[in-house]
């Protein structure tokens, strides 16, 4: 029986026929309008009788193997000399350096669509055009070539014949992930409470292409109870990719060990851990040019080899997995990880893989997406991420440096980054020390398009030097700025600031990112929100962009009250009451490692107040006490945690919100107790009051939305960090008045609600 194989003529040409090396001078993403505008603007200007976006699709038969070659051409042109396949291809490249030999890849694209063309109407020749639009200035050129059937016929034979044994590879790995699945039994003896009814969620989610969002108590195992189900739904039709998320990469090293567990039991796909750019770029500075990088150079002649020789030996390419074939086979690390997104069945990465505007993978293609599951891991913060990755920024500094250090090498840059920063300074002039602004001149906007206009193809002579480092800097911040800027509407604020060093900064602010997580996640098959601590649910189902018609699931937790010695201590912790009340605070800790013997995590504030209270209960007590520093690397954190034995005795003193507060993961004896000393109010400021102010013009308490929920998130995760698993028992302090208070009971989880007030 003949084996199906699915593939876009986009995928097919490309695996044949790529070749040549990264080069990053030509993708400077000069995107100032992006790929799918300049297409449309493009296909707008079709006369009657032109059809854009036409599907074509051919069935070819060949060694055992039924290939279906499907894609979508840009443009069928009807011309006095006979139709035309029009593809558009948008380009950083001056037009004139572009010629018939530039792009073989994408030669070889139109004459796939004329060939399924041509043999769907009969066709004895048929013409091709290659329409390249200037990303800048928007100038076009048209390249055409006219082919016989015959020659296409030809064309797509050889082409087919190429990639068969490929696609024979593809097919073996699909049909060991296939049996491996239905058989897949959950990898733990049991479920535990709550972990089935989020697995049949998830399934369910995705088999009904809706969205998720679940709230699921801490070490319930919700990696593995979201993974699990969303395996088993890659049987299902149009079910072909998961993308599993995370903030951190502490959490992609456990759906990591998930995915190794289900292997241990026999699953058998294939998965890839996505690392970024500059930590697994083999090379001292990230300069992708053949000049620098021998991983570049000769990229696309080697990826073919690198990718069939990784998929035949490995089902888990973690890191170090895509390091040694990357060494292997002399290609980039990054851009392998990423080629290999398209073949593999699980892709663990960053939220900025899917939700950054700057760096998302425009390789996903629309069909892709709508056959790919997104699981959000601990998706309370991708709130504050997508508020970062849309907004932008530029200073006035930058552009005074740039114009001075181009003072004698290039007028050109120095007079257009000099123009930015008059502008910017006029700007400064008429706001106070922090201000919101209702627009931004035009005149700025056309001089930041004009600095990157110039300093582009001074960029692309890749001059060396570090001068040429802070043009790049400047210019890809600039293009991000513009970028950014096309985003800007009603869920924006432009901030004026200007800071202490006389410098001053214009930001693209976004108050509320929920509209373009809705509309990126909308473009997928399925996303499943899931936290711990989606609390207040209704808040982070809006700001993540849930609607009406998402499932929702919230999980009590599946751990006896009992475990835990719950306590409520009414100090206050307010800024000007700190001193004040240090000796009870340190007491009243010094009081929990007394009672509660055993490993203590204490979290507060400041590293200021942390360090006021550690000295205090230093004086009270002989036990061992360790302080978290500023800007502790991955080695000082482990070390750090390291200490933390079971048995021990020691106490941790760490910031809330910081890198011990959440992701950490000290099961069993090896933490015994946590304190959270205040309400993790963010200090008052100018973009929180913005963003107040927005919320409470949407009829919302804007001082929850800004300061409360996301403090309120930190109190939750640094508590959440005592227990871990059934068999962990402890104590939890919480020190502040305002958790008497209405508003705070009302967010405390429900198996917090056993305790006891100190005096
Ligand atoms: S190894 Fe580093 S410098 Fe070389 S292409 Fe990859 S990311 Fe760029």
């Amino acid at each position: 029986m003949n084996e199906n194989i699915a593939i876009s003529v986009r995928e097919l040409v490309s695996y044949v026929y790529r070749t040549g090396s990264i080069d990053e001078r030509f993708q400077t993403n000069t995107a100032l309008v992006e790929g799918t505008a300049i297409h449309q603007e493009v296909q707008e200007k079709y006369v009657e009788g032109d059809e854009k976006e036409v599907f074509l699709q051919y069935e070819y038969q060949q060694e055992g193997i039924n290939l279906t070659i499907q894609g979508r051409c840009d443009g069928l042109l009807q011309t006095p000399e006979g139709p035309v396949i029009d593809e558009i291809k948008s380009t950083a490249r001056e037009l004139d350096e572009i010629d018939d030999l530039t792009h073989p890849v994408y030669w070889a694209q139109v004459k796939g669509y004329a060939f399924m063309y041509a043999a769907k109407e009969n066709l004895e020749k048929i013409q091709v055009q290659l329409t390249y639009v200037q990303k800048r200035t928007k100038e076009k050129k048209r390249l055409q070539h006219e082919y016989t059937y015959e020659e296409l016929a030809e064309f797509m034979k050889d082409t087919v014949g190429e990639y068969l044994s490929y696609a024979r590879i593809l097919l073996h790995i699909r049909k060991q992930k296939d049996k491996s699945i239905p058989d897949l039994a959950f990898p733990f003896q049991s479920y535990r409470d709550g972990q089935r009814k989020l697995a049949g969620s998830v399934y369910r989610t995705i088999e009904e292409k809706r969205n998720l969002f679940a709230q699921a108590p801490t070490g319930i195992g919700k990696t593995i109870s979201t993974l699990f189900p969303a395996i088993k739904a890659l049987l299902l039709e149009d079910m072909e990719r998961i993308f599993y998320l995370t903030a951190k990469t502490i959490t992609r090293a456990t759906a990591e060990e998930a995915l190794l567990r289900m292997k241990d039991i026999g699953l058998q796909l294939r998965s890839v851990t996505l690392t970024a750019k500059d930590k697994i770029c083999f090379q001292e500075e990230t300069i992708c040019q053949p000049e620098y990088c021998e991983f570049a150079d000769g990229y696309y002649d080697r990826i073919n080899g690198a990718v069939v020789d990784i998929l035949m030996n490995e089902t888990q390419m973690t890191r170090p997995v895509i390091e040694q074939y990357a060494r292997k086979h002399r290609v980039c690390p990054f851009e392998f990880s990423l080629d290999l997104t398209d073949v593999v069945d699980v892709v663990i990465g960053d939220y900025n893989y899917i939700y950054d505007p700057r760096v998302s993978l425009k390789r996903l293609l629309p069909d892709r997406k709508k056959r790919t599951a997104l699981l959000v891991d601990e998706s309370h913060n991708l709130v504050e991420r997508s508020r970062e990755m849309y907004s932008a920024a530029i200073h006035r500094s930058a552009f005074q440096a740039v114009g001075e250090e181009w003072h004698e090498k290039d007028e050109s840059i120095q007079k257009a980054a000099q123009a930015v920063a008059a502008d910017l300074n006029r700007l400064s002039e008429f706001t106070g020390r922090e201000a919101s602004l209702d627009g931004i001149p035009g005149e700025l906007e056309e001089n930041i398009e004009r600095f990157i206009a110039v300093a582009e193809p001074v960029l692309k002579e890749d001059r060396e030097g570090d001068q040429t480092k802070a043009l790049a800097d400047l210019y890809f911040e600039s293009q991000n700025f513009l970028r950014i800027l096309e985003h800007v509407d009603e869920h924006y604020r432009y901030i004026a600031q200007k800071l202490e060093n006389h410098d001053f900064k214009l930001k693209l602010f976004c108050l509320d990112p929920s509209h373009v997580l809705k509309e990126t996640t909308k473009a997928f098959r399925s996303g499943v929100f899931f936290s711990a601590t989606l609390s207040p649910f209704s808040y982070y189902k809006e700001m993540l962009g849930g609607t009406n018609k998402d499932y929702i699931l919230q999980l009590p937790s599946p751990y006896d009250s009992s475990q835990i010695d719950f306590t409520i201590n009414p100090l206050s912790t307010r800024f000007k009451s700190r001193e004040q009340t240090a000796p009870d605070l340190a007491k009243s800790l010094s009081n929990q490692v007394m009672n509660h013997k055993g490993n203590h995590l204490f979290f507060f504030s400041s590293y200021q107040y942390m360090e006021m209270i550690y000295h205090h209960f230093c004086r009270l007590t002989d036990v061992d006490a360790v302080m978290q520093e500023k800007g502790m690397d991955e080695d000082r954190r482990e070390d750090f945690l390291s200490q933390f034995s079971p048995g021990g005795n020691l106490v941790g003193f760490a910031v809330l919100g910081g890198i011990f507060s959440e992701g950490v993961d000290l099961k069993g004896d090896r933490l015994n107790g946590v304190a959270v000393v205040g309400v993790g109010l963010a200090p008052r400021s100018f973009e929180k009051e913005l963003i107040k102010n927005y919320f409470n013009g949407k009829g919302r308490n804007g001082y929850d939305y800004a300061y409360v929920y996301p403090g309120m998130n930190k109190v939750l995760q640094a508590g959440g960090r005592l227990i871990r698993s059934e068999d962990d028992y402890g104590s939890i302090q919480l020190v502040d008045d305002r958790f008497l208070s209405k508003k705070y009971q009302q967010l405390l989880p429900d198996d917090w609600g056993n305790y006891r007030i100190l005096n």
